[in-house]
Protein backbone atom coordinates (compact mmCIF):
# COMPACT_ATOMS: atom_id res chain seq x y z
CA UNK A 1 0.00 0.00 0.00
CA UNK A 2 1.31 3.52 -0.74
CA UNK A 3 0.22 6.78 1.02
CA UNK A 4 -2.30 8.08 -1.69
CA UNK A 5 -1.00 10.70 -3.62
CA UNK A 6 -3.18 13.41 -5.98
CA UNK A 7 -1.72 11.58 -8.85
CA UNK A 8 -3.29 8.61 -8.13
CA UNK A 9 -6.04 8.69 -5.24
CA UNK A 10 -8.39 11.49 -3.89
CA UNK A 11 -7.68 13.70 -1.19
CA UNK A 12 -9.33 11.94 1.43
CA UNK A 13 -9.96 11.98 5.05
CA UNK A 14 -12.21 9.11 5.16
CA UNK A 15 -10.30 7.48 7.87
CA UNK A 16 -10.71 5.53 10.45
CA UNK A 17 -11.04 6.78 14.19
CA UNK A 18 -10.48 3.87 16.87
CA UNK A 19 -13.31 3.68 18.55
CA UNK A 20 -13.41 5.25 22.50
CA UNK A 21 -14.89 1.85 23.68
CA UNK A 22 -12.69 -0.79 22.76
CA UNK A 23 -15.00 -4.21 22.70
CA UNK A 24 -14.47 -5.74 25.93
CA UNK A 25 -12.62 -3.18 28.26
CA UNK A 26 -13.71 -0.55 30.14
CA UNK A 27 -14.34 3.20 28.71
CA UNK A 28 -11.58 5.55 29.00
CA UNK A 29 -13.07 9.11 30.15
CA UNK A 30 -10.17 11.44 28.64
CA UNK A 31 -10.91 13.23 25.80
CA UNK A 32 -15.02 13.14 26.39
CA UNK A 33 -16.63 16.09 26.04
CA UNK A 34 -18.50 17.90 29.18
CA UNK A 35 -21.52 16.44 27.21
CA UNK A 36 -20.04 13.36 26.65
CA UNK A 37 -18.84 12.89 30.32
CA UNK A 38 -22.25 13.80 32.14
CA UNK A 39 -23.93 10.50 29.40
CA UNK A 40 -21.02 8.39 30.42
CA UNK A 41 -21.48 9.45 34.27
CA UNK A 42 -25.77 8.78 33.76
CA UNK A 43 -25.07 5.46 32.19
CA UNK A 44 -23.04 4.21 34.88
CA UNK A 45 -26.19 5.00 37.65
CA UNK A 46 -25.14 8.53 38.69
CA UNK A 47 -28.78 10.29 39.80
CA UNK A 48 -29.47 12.81 37.14
CA UNK A 49 -30.03 15.14 40.43
CA UNK A 50 -26.33 14.98 41.03
CA UNK A 51 -24.99 14.70 37.86
CA UNK A 52 -23.81 17.98 37.10
CA UNK A 53 -21.96 18.35 40.30
CA UNK A 54 -20.01 14.69 39.21
CA UNK A 55 -18.97 15.98 35.45
CA UNK A 56 -17.62 18.84 37.79
CA UNK A 57 -15.75 16.93 40.35
CA UNK A 58 -14.73 13.89 37.77
CA UNK A 59 -13.62 17.10 34.99
CA UNK A 60 -11.56 18.60 38.15
CA UNK A 61 -9.83 15.42 39.07
CA UNK A 62 -8.92 14.52 35.48
CA UNK A 63 -7.89 17.62 33.85
CA UNK A 64 -7.14 20.33 36.97
CA UNK A 65 -5.10 17.61 39.21
CA UNK A 66 -3.98 15.07 37.04
CA UNK A 67 -5.07 12.55 38.96
CA UNK A 68 -5.73 8.80 37.39
CA UNK A 69 -7.24 6.67 40.10
CA UNK A 70 -10.84 7.31 41.01
CA UNK A 71 -9.88 6.15 44.65
CA UNK A 72 -8.10 9.45 45.01
CA UNK A 73 -11.13 11.01 44.34
CA UNK A 74 -11.76 12.38 48.23
CA UNK A 75 -14.98 14.18 47.42
CA UNK A 76 -17.12 11.38 46.23
CA UNK A 77 -18.29 8.74 48.03
CA UNK A 78 -16.62 5.67 48.27
CA UNK A 79 -19.24 3.21 47.07
CA UNK A 80 -19.48 5.61 43.92
CA UNK A 81 -15.71 5.78 43.02
CA UNK A 82 -15.93 1.92 43.12
CA UNK A 83 -18.70 2.17 40.96
CA UNK A 84 -16.98 4.92 38.63
CA UNK A 85 -13.74 1.91 38.71
CA UNK A 86 -15.55 -0.75 37.58
CA UNK A 87 -16.80 1.13 34.40
CA UNK A 88 -14.21 3.36 33.53
CA UNK A 89 -10.52 3.97 33.10
CA UNK A 90 -8.68 7.21 32.90
CA UNK A 91 -5.64 6.25 30.58
CA UNK A 92 -3.27 8.35 28.33
CA UNK A 93 -1.13 6.89 25.68
CA UNK A 94 2.07 5.47 27.15
CA UNK A 95 5.58 6.96 26.30
CA UNK A 96 7.65 4.54 25.07
CA UNK A 97 10.89 6.47 24.68
CA UNK A 98 12.29 10.37 25.70
CA UNK A 99 14.88 11.64 24.13
CA UNK A 100 16.03 15.38 25.28
CA UNK A 101 17.83 17.44 22.92
CA UNK A 102 21.54 19.38 23.99
CA UNK A 103 19.67 22.61 23.63
CA UNK A 104 16.77 21.22 26.57
CA UNK A 105 14.03 20.09 23.71
CA UNK A 106 12.82 16.74 24.64
CA UNK A 107 11.06 14.58 22.02
CA UNK A 108 8.57 11.64 22.63
CA UNK A 109 7.47 8.82 21.08
CA UNK A 110 4.31 7.91 22.10
CA UNK A 111 2.63 4.71 22.06
CA UNK A 112 -1.43 4.50 20.79
CA UNK A 113 -4.38 2.12 20.57
CA UNK A 114 -3.20 -0.52 17.75
CA UNK A 115 0.55 -0.09 18.43
CA UNK A 116 1.19 2.92 16.34
CA UNK A 117 3.00 5.85 17.34
CA UNK A 118 3.53 9.39 17.46
CA UNK A 119 6.17 12.08 18.34
CA UNK A 120 5.16 14.97 20.82
CA UNK A 121 8.22 17.48 21.21
CA UNK A 122 8.22 19.92 24.13
CA UNK A 123 10.64 23.02 23.20
CA UNK A 124 11.48 25.19 26.27
CA UNK A 125 12.17 28.72 25.92
CA UNK A 126 13.22 31.70 28.35
CA UNK A 127 9.43 32.89 28.23
CA UNK A 128 7.11 30.50 27.92
CA UNK A 129 7.24 26.65 26.85
CA UNK A 130 5.62 25.30 23.57
CA UNK A 131 4.47 21.37 22.81
CA UNK A 132 4.09 20.20 20.05
CA UNK A 133 1.59 17.63 19.09
CA UNK A 134 0.66 15.51 16.26
CA UNK A 135 -3.19 15.03 15.30
CA UNK A 136 -2.50 11.95 13.01
CA UNK A 137 -0.38 8.73 12.55
CA UNK A 138 1.21 9.55 9.35
CA UNK A 139 -0.64 12.60 7.46
CA UNK A 140 -2.66 11.48 3.77
CA UNK A 141 -1.19 14.83 2.24
CA UNK A 142 2.26 14.67 0.19
CA UNK A 143 4.14 17.76 0.52
CA UNK A 144 6.99 17.22 -1.03
CA UNK A 145 9.46 18.58 1.66
CA UNK A 146 8.01 16.77 4.72
CA UNK A 147 9.22 13.71 6.43
CA UNK A 148 5.55 12.72 7.53
CA UNK A 149 4.10 13.29 3.94
CA UNK A 150 6.26 10.05 3.37
CA UNK A 151 4.89 7.60 6.31
CA UNK A 152 2.35 4.99 4.56
CA UNK A 153 0.85 4.43 7.57
CA UNK A 154 -2.22 6.95 8.29
CA UNK A 155 -5.09 7.32 10.73
CA UNK A 156 -6.99 9.32 12.94
CA UNK A 157 -6.02 10.10 16.92
CA UNK A 158 -9.30 10.30 18.95
CA UNK A 159 -9.49 13.46 21.11
CA UNK A 160 -8.32 11.49 23.95
CA UNK A 161 -5.25 10.86 22.53
CA UNK A 162 -4.36 14.43 21.32
CA UNK A 163 -5.25 15.76 24.72
CA UNK A 164 -3.46 12.75 26.07
CA UNK A 165 -0.26 14.40 24.64
CA UNK A 166 -0.63 16.89 26.66
CA UNK A 167 -0.92 15.38 29.59
CA UNK A 168 1.73 13.17 29.44
CA UNK A 169 4.02 15.78 28.90
CA UNK A 170 2.70 17.66 31.83
CA UNK A 171 3.53 14.21 33.96
CA UNK A 172 6.78 14.10 32.77
CA UNK A 173 7.04 17.64 33.61
CA UNK A 174 5.70 17.49 36.99
CA UNK A 175 3.42 20.05 36.68
CA UNK A 176 0.01 19.18 37.92
CA UNK A 177 -0.64 21.39 40.81
CA UNK A 178 -1.44 19.26 43.99
CA UNK A 179 -4.69 18.47 44.51
CA UNK A 180 -6.78 21.56 46.20
CA UNK A 181 -4.25 23.71 46.35
CA UNK A 182 -5.10 26.89 44.74
CA UNK A 183 -4.69 26.16 40.91
CA UNK A 184 -1.07 25.37 41.49
CA UNK A 185 0.36 28.85 39.71
CA UNK A 186 3.08 29.74 41.48
CA UNK A 187 5.19 31.32 38.11
CA UNK A 188 5.33 30.72 34.41
CA UNK A 189 3.85 27.37 33.20
CA UNK A 190 6.46 25.14 31.88
CA UNK A 191 4.21 23.82 29.26
CA UNK A 192 2.48 27.66 28.45
CA UNK A 193 1.52 26.79 24.75
CA UNK A 194 0.21 24.44 22.66
CA UNK A 195 1.03 24.01 18.90
CA UNK A 196 -0.71 21.39 16.55
CA UNK A 197 2.76 21.16 14.16
CA UNK A 198 3.29 17.73 14.81
CA UNK A 199 2.40 14.63 12.25
CA UNK A 200 -0.94 15.09 10.45
CA UNK A 201 -3.18 17.25 9.07
CA UNK A 202 -5.26 19.34 12.00
CA UNK A 203 -8.13 19.55 9.84
CA UNK A 204 -8.57 16.17 8.42
CA UNK A 205 -9.25 15.22 11.80
CA UNK A 206 -11.77 18.67 13.16
CA UNK A 207 -13.94 16.80 15.28
CA UNK A 208 -11.54 15.49 17.41
CA UNK A 209 -8.85 18.26 17.44
CA UNK A 210 -11.67 20.53 18.25
CA UNK A 211 -12.61 18.41 21.51
CA UNK A 212 -9.31 18.09 22.67
CA UNK A 213 -8.74 21.58 22.29
CA UNK A 214 -11.82 22.59 23.98
CA UNK A 215 -10.61 20.57 26.97
CA UNK A 216 -7.14 22.28 27.10
CA UNK A 217 -8.98 24.91 27.39
CA UNK A 218 -11.62 24.64 29.74
CA UNK A 219 -10.64 27.04 32.46
CA UNK A 220 -11.83 24.22 35.29
CA UNK A 221 -8.79 21.91 33.56
CA UNK A 222 -5.44 23.02 32.11
CA UNK A 223 -6.99 26.18 30.88
CA UNK A 224 -4.68 27.32 28.65
CA UNK A 225 -6.32 30.56 26.72
CA UNK A 226 -6.96 30.07 23.21
CA UNK A 227 -4.67 32.44 22.36
CA UNK A 228 -2.14 29.84 23.47
CA UNK A 229 -2.94 27.66 20.87
CA UNK A 230 -1.62 27.63 17.27
CA UNK A 231 -3.39 25.20 14.50
CA UNK A 232 -1.28 24.90 11.90
CA UNK A 233 -2.57 23.73 8.34
CA UNK A 234 -1.65 23.28 5.38
CA UNK A 235 -4.89 25.27 3.78
CA UNK A 236 -8.13 22.69 4.16
CA UNK A 237 -9.94 25.88 3.14
CA UNK A 238 -13.69 24.56 4.41
CA UNK A 239 -12.72 23.54 7.99
CA UNK A 240 -11.09 27.19 8.53
CA UNK A 241 -14.26 29.04 8.99
CA UNK A 242 -15.42 26.51 11.34
CA UNK A 243 -11.60 26.49 13.45
CA UNK A 244 -13.24 30.58 13.74
CA UNK A 245 -15.95 29.25 14.71
CA UNK A 246 -15.78 26.47 16.69
CA UNK A 247 -12.19 26.44 18.27
CA UNK A 248 -10.92 30.59 17.88
CA UNK A 249 -7.12 29.44 18.55
CA UNK A 250 -4.62 31.71 16.58
CA UNK A 251 -4.28 30.21 13.12
CA UNK A 252 -0.66 29.15 10.95
CA UNK A 253 -1.31 28.19 7.09
CA UNK A 254 1.84 26.18 5.41
CA UNK A 255 2.46 28.65 3.03
CA UNK A 256 5.28 27.94 0.95
CA UNK A 257 4.99 29.22 -2.25
CA UNK A 258 4.12 32.35 -3.99
CA UNK A 259 2.83 30.89 -7.07
CA UNK A 260 -0.16 27.83 -7.95
CA UNK A 261 2.70 26.55 -9.98
CA UNK A 262 5.15 26.28 -7.32
CA UNK A 263 2.78 25.34 -4.20
CA UNK A 264 1.15 22.60 -6.75
CA UNK A 265 4.54 21.31 -5.89
CA UNK A 266 5.32 21.39 -2.35
CA UNK A 267 1.95 21.69 -1.14
CA UNK A 268 -0.46 19.08 -3.33
CA UNK A 269 -3.72 20.57 -1.79
CA UNK A 270 -2.60 23.01 -3.28
CA UNK A 271 -4.56 21.49 -6.60
CA UNK A 272 -7.68 21.57 -4.42
CA UNK A 273 -7.82 24.95 -2.84
CA UNK A 274 -5.33 27.21 -4.73
CA UNK A 275 -3.61 30.60 -3.37
CA UNK A 276 -6.59 32.94 -4.44
CA UNK A 277 -9.13 30.44 -2.89
CA UNK A 278 -7.02 29.88 0.65
CA UNK A 279 -6.37 34.03 0.82
CA UNK A 280 -10.15 34.91 0.87
CA UNK A 281 -10.43 32.17 3.53
CA UNK A 282 -7.54 33.56 5.67
CA UNK A 283 -9.12 37.21 5.21
CA UNK A 284 -12.26 36.01 7.03
CA UNK A 285 -10.52 34.03 9.96
CA UNK A 286 -9.24 37.27 12.27
CA UNK A 287 -12.85 38.61 11.81
CA UNK A 288 -14.68 35.35 12.98
CA UNK A 289 -12.35 33.89 15.51
CA UNK A 290 -11.17 37.73 17.10
CA UNK A 291 -8.00 36.85 17.23
CA UNK A 292 -4.65 38.84 15.85
CA UNK A 293 -2.29 37.65 13.30
CA UNK A 294 -2.19 34.58 11.15
CA UNK A 295 1.17 32.91 11.25
CA UNK A 296 2.22 32.26 7.34
CA UNK A 297 4.69 29.61 7.57
CA UNK A 298 7.38 29.57 4.75
CA UNK A 299 9.98 26.97 4.38
CA UNK A 300 13.50 27.94 2.80
CA UNK A 301 14.04 25.86 0.07
CA UNK A 302 17.13 26.71 -1.71
CA UNK A 303 16.46 27.81 -5.53
CA UNK A 304 12.86 26.86 -5.08
CA UNK A 305 10.86 29.45 -3.36
CA UNK A 306 13.63 32.07 -2.12
CA UNK A 307 14.19 34.80 -4.55
CA UNK A 308 13.85 38.26 -3.51
CA UNK A 309 10.63 38.35 -6.18
CA UNK A 310 8.93 35.97 -3.96
CA UNK A 311 9.07 38.10 -0.97
CA UNK A 312 7.96 40.73 -3.18
CA UNK A 313 4.88 38.41 -3.94
CA UNK A 314 4.50 37.05 -0.65
CA UNK A 315 3.98 40.83 0.24
CA UNK A 316 1.62 41.86 -2.18
CA UNK A 317 -0.80 38.56 -2.08
CA UNK A 318 -1.06 38.57 1.83
CA UNK A 319 -1.86 42.68 1.82
CA UNK A 320 -4.36 43.52 4.09
CA UNK A 321 -4.24 39.94 6.29
CA UNK A 322 -2.60 41.26 9.77
CA UNK A 323 -0.02 38.64 9.41
CA UNK A 324 3.65 37.63 10.77
CA UNK A 325 5.63 35.56 8.54
CA UNK A 326 7.39 32.67 10.01
CA UNK A 327 10.81 31.49 8.32
CA UNK A 328 11.74 28.25 8.56
CA UNK A 329 15.04 26.90 7.13
CA UNK A 330 13.98 23.61 5.71
CA UNK A 331 15.03 20.55 7.51
CA UNK A 332 16.68 17.82 5.66
CA UNK A 333 15.72 14.13 6.25
CA UNK A 334 17.52 11.19 4.35
CA UNK A 335 16.18 11.19 0.68
CA UNK A 336 14.59 14.58 0.95
CA UNK A 337 14.89 15.93 -2.73
CA UNK A 338 15.59 19.84 -1.41
CA UNK A 339 18.18 21.67 0.13
CA UNK A 340 18.09 24.90 2.71
CA UNK A 341 18.74 28.02 1.28
CA UNK A 342 21.68 29.55 2.29
CA UNK A 343 22.12 31.85 5.41
CA UNK A 344 22.33 35.25 4.05
CA UNK A 345 19.49 34.11 1.43
CA UNK A 346 16.97 33.38 4.55
CA UNK A 347 18.29 36.85 5.62
CA UNK A 348 17.52 38.99 3.14
CA UNK A 349 14.35 37.34 2.44
CA UNK A 350 13.10 38.11 5.72
CA UNK A 351 14.32 41.83 5.11
CA UNK A 352 12.59 42.34 2.45
CA UNK A 353 9.29 41.25 4.06
CA UNK A 354 10.34 42.60 7.19
CA UNK A 355 10.96 46.37 5.82
CA UNK A 356 7.29 45.80 4.41
CA UNK A 357 5.92 46.06 8.10
CA UNK A 358 5.57 42.39 8.41
CA UNK A 359 7.39 40.48 11.47
CA UNK A 360 9.73 38.01 9.80
CA UNK A 361 11.33 35.64 12.57
CA UNK A 362 13.33 32.88 11.37
CA UNK A 363 13.00 30.03 13.35
CA UNK A 364 15.65 28.79 14.75
CA UNK A 365 15.45 24.87 14.11
CA UNK A 366 15.41 22.82 18.09
CA UNK A 367 15.99 19.66 18.76
CA UNK A 368 18.37 18.89 15.49
CA UNK A 369 20.52 16.31 17.42
CA UNK A 370 17.05 13.96 18.41
CA UNK A 371 15.05 15.09 14.80
CA UNK A 372 12.67 16.90 16.92
CA UNK A 373 12.58 19.87 13.80
CA UNK A 374 9.60 20.71 12.62
CA UNK A 375 8.65 18.51 9.70
CA UNK A 376 11.14 15.48 10.62
CA UNK A 377 8.67 13.34 12.62
CA UNK A 378 8.01 10.28 11.86
CA UNK A 379 6.85 7.24 13.96
CA UNK A 380 9.21 4.38 14.27
CA UNK A 381 7.34 1.85 13.93
CA UNK A 382 6.45 2.73 10.57
CA UNK A 383 10.03 3.13 8.92
CA UNK A 384 9.69 2.08 5.36
CA UNK A 385 10.19 5.13 3.11
CA UNK A 386 9.42 5.44 -0.13
CA UNK A 387 12.26 5.66 -2.29
CA UNK A 388 14.23 8.74 -3.99
CA UNK A 389 12.32 8.23 -7.34
CA UNK A 390 9.06 8.22 -5.61
CA UNK A 391 9.49 11.39 -3.65
CA UNK A 392 10.63 13.12 -6.38
CA UNK A 393 7.86 11.95 -8.69
CA UNK A 394 5.33 12.89 -6.14
CA UNK A 395 7.85 16.40 -6.13
CA UNK A 396 6.80 16.87 -9.69
CA UNK A 397 10.88 16.86 -10.35
N1 LIG B 1 0.13 19.44 8.64
C1 LIG B 1 0.21 20.73 9.18
C2 LIG B 1 1.01 20.84 10.45
C3 LIG B 1 2.29 20.06 10.59
S1 LIG B 1 3.81 20.59 9.95
C4 LIG B 1 0.76 21.70 8.17
O1 LIG B 1 1.25 21.27 7.14
O2 LIG B 1 0.66 22.89 8.40
C5 LIG B 1 4.37 22.08 10.76
C6 LIG B 1 5.15 22.97 9.79
O3 LIG B 1 6.42 22.41 9.41
C7 LIG B 1 4.40 23.19 8.48
O4 LIG B 1 4.48 24.53 8.08
C8 LIG B 1 5.18 22.32 7.52
O5 LIG B 1 4.98 22.71 6.21
C9 LIG B 1 6.59 22.51 8.00
N2 LIG B 1 7.53 21.48 7.54
C10 LIG B 1 7.27 20.22 7.15
N3 LIG B 1 8.41 19.60 6.79
C11 LIG B 1 9.41 20.47 6.97
C12 LIG B 1 10.82 20.39 6.81
N4 LIG B 1 11.41 19.28 6.40
N5 LIG B 1 11.55 21.49 7.09
C13 LIG B 1 10.96 22.61 7.54
N6 LIG B 1 9.64 22.74 7.74
C14 LIG B 1 8.87 21.68 7.45
FE1 LIG C 1 1.02 16.64 6.07
FE2 LIG C 1 1.69 19.08 6.99
FE3 LIG C 1 3.58 17.32 6.23
FE4 LIG C 1 2.02 18.47 4.40
S1 LIG C 1 3.52 19.53 5.75
S2 LIG C 1 2.58 16.28 4.49
S3 LIG C 1 0.08 18.61 5.49
S4 LIG C 1 2.17 17.08 7.92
Amino acid sequence: MTAPSEATAPITQDLLTIPRKLPEGPVNLVGMTRAQLKDALLEAGTPEKQVKMRVNQVWQWIYQWGVRDFAEMTNLAKAYRAQLAERFVIELPEIVSKQVSADGTRKYLVRIAGGHEVEVVYIPESDRGTLCISSQVGCTLTCSFCHTGTQKLVRNLTAGEIIGQVMLARDDLGEWPEPGVGTGESGPRLLSNIVLMGMGEPLYNFENVRDAMKIAMDPEGISLSRRRITLSTSGIVPEIAKTAEEIGCLLAVSFHATTDEVRDKLVPINKKYNIEVLLDALREYPKVSNSERITFEYVMLKDVNDTDEDARRLIKLIKGIPAKINLIPFNPWPGAPYERSDWDRIERFADIVHKAGYASPIRTPRGEDIMAACGQLKSATERARKTKAQIAAEAGL
